[in-house]
This record gives C-alpha cells, structure tokens and sequence, in this order.
C-alpha cells in the first residue's frame, strides 16, 4: 500500500510539472513564432531585423533556463541514492559552469575541498541541486566577483559552502528561497531553488541561508557523512 501511495504521489508530481512546464514553454514559443511570421510577411530594414533576432535569442534562452530548471523532474528519476565523493562533484560542477562563470566576470574560488568527504545522493538531482545555487549566485553578480566554495566533514557531517559577493536578499527573500515561482528576476523561472530544496531534503540534508549587506549570500548545506567503500 505504502509503496503504491508513494507511486501515485510521484506521478501526480511529475504531471503537474509536466503541466507547468508546457503552459510556461508556451509563452517564448510564442513570441518566437510570432517575430518569425512578422519576418516572413514584411521586408524590414536590416537594423529592425536584427532588434528581432535579439529578442527571438532572449526568448530562445528563458526556454533554455526553464528546461534546465526543470531538468530533474523532467527525466524519470528511481531515486537511486550512492555514496557519491563531494570533490568529484564539485569538479564536474566547474566543469559544466566555467564557461558560464567566466564569461560573467566570475572567478570561482575552491577555498578547501575535503578529498574524503562523501554523501548518499542521487548523483544527477544532487549535481542540479548544486548547479541552480551556483548560477544564482553568478547571476547575483551582474558586474563580476568571486564564488567561493569550501567542502569539509566534521563530526560525521559533510558541509558544502556556496558563497557570493552578489546582492543580497531581504529576509522576507531568504524565506521565501524555494516556494515555486518566487523569482525577483525579468526572466527567471523561481523554480531552480524550488528544485534544490527539495531534492536537499529528499537527501536529509539541510540548507542554512546567510544574506548580509556587503558581504553576498552564504548557502551552507549539511549532510550526514556516508562511508567511502561502496563510492562510485
Ligand atoms: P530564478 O533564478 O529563476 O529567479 P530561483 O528559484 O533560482 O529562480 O531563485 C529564486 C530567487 O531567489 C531569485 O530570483 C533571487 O531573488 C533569489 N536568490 C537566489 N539565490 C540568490 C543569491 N545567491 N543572491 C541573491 N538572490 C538570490
Ligand atoms: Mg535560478
């Protein structure tokens, strides 16, 4: 019975998502469309035609940030939790955001990173959990700085720290972090921290906020420590 309950609730999970997503696609498909027909129906001059393409690309990549937002619940997931090795994750992590740091100003700092540390995760959501709280922080840095990431264990804890030099959030802000379309942003979705908080807390794992004036937001995030022999 347990087990059917816990099946209905991830199918009405991931209609409802499937639901949201194509209503908010609808939208820059639109507006794609639309600027498209206008092209094809008149001669504009080259000036107007290239307003056009500017605006299609913007429109062209809320769609992208929607699908990558969505990522997790987009693809079928079995919730396979592994003992996964943080630094291997935050590796892959620079990997995948260093262009997009770099062309945004950003110098991503590794302050320390615990070679031993590990933790039971479904690699894939923990890597997008990871990947929203990096790119908001970037995005938080619209005129370029520094992102530091510190990773240690302590008392059988592993503690991944994200931190920014960005605009901070307000307190109401900081509370609101991972209700679905909270977004302060023209373009934003609101739901990559809608993701990372709930794939955290499917993890057991906990997320402390830190938003102070001057000094950039602080994500910390807590895991019980697994061990490294089944580490994949
Ligand atoms: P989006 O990035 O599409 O706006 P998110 O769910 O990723 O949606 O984030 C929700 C909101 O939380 C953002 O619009 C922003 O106001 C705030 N936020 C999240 N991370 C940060 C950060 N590092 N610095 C400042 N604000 C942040
Ligand atoms: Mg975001």
């Amino acid at each position: 019975l347990l087990n059917s309950l816990l099946k209905h609730e991830k199918m009405d999970t991931v209609s409802h998502f499937a639901a949201a997503v194509s209503h908010e696609l609808r939208n820059p498909i639109q507006g794609i469309k639309g600027f498209i027909q206008l092209m094809q129906r008149y001669e504009y001059s080259r000036e107007k035609q290239l307003e056009f393409h500017e605006t299609i690309l913007k429109e062209i990549q809320a769609a992208e940030s929607l699908i990558d937002d969505y990522l997790v619940y987009a693809k079928p997931s079995y919730g396979q939790m592994v003992c996964i090795s943080v630094k291997r994750e935050v590796e892959h992590i620079l990997k995948v955001l260093g262009p997009y740091a770099l062309s945004n100003n950003i110098n991503i700092v590794v302050k320390s990173l615990d070679k031993e540390a590990c933790i039971m995760a479904d690699r894939q959501k923990f890597h997008q959990a990871l990947v929203n709280i990096v790119r908001n922080g970037i995005e938080a840095m619209p005129t370029g700085g520094k992102f530091y990431i510190n990773v240690a264990t302590h008392n059988a804890e592993v503690s991944i720290e994200l931190a920014d030099e960005g605009c901070r959030m307000t307190k109401e802000e900081v509370q609101r972090l991972g209700e679905p379309y909270f977004s302060t942003k023209t373009k934003g979705t609101g739901l990559g921290m809608m993701v990372t908080y709930s794939v955290i807390r499917q993890m057991d794992g906990h997320i402390k906020v830190s938003s102070a004036k001057g000094k950039g937001t602080v994500f910390t995030l807590l895991f019980p420590a697994a061990t490294r022999t089944t580490t994949r």
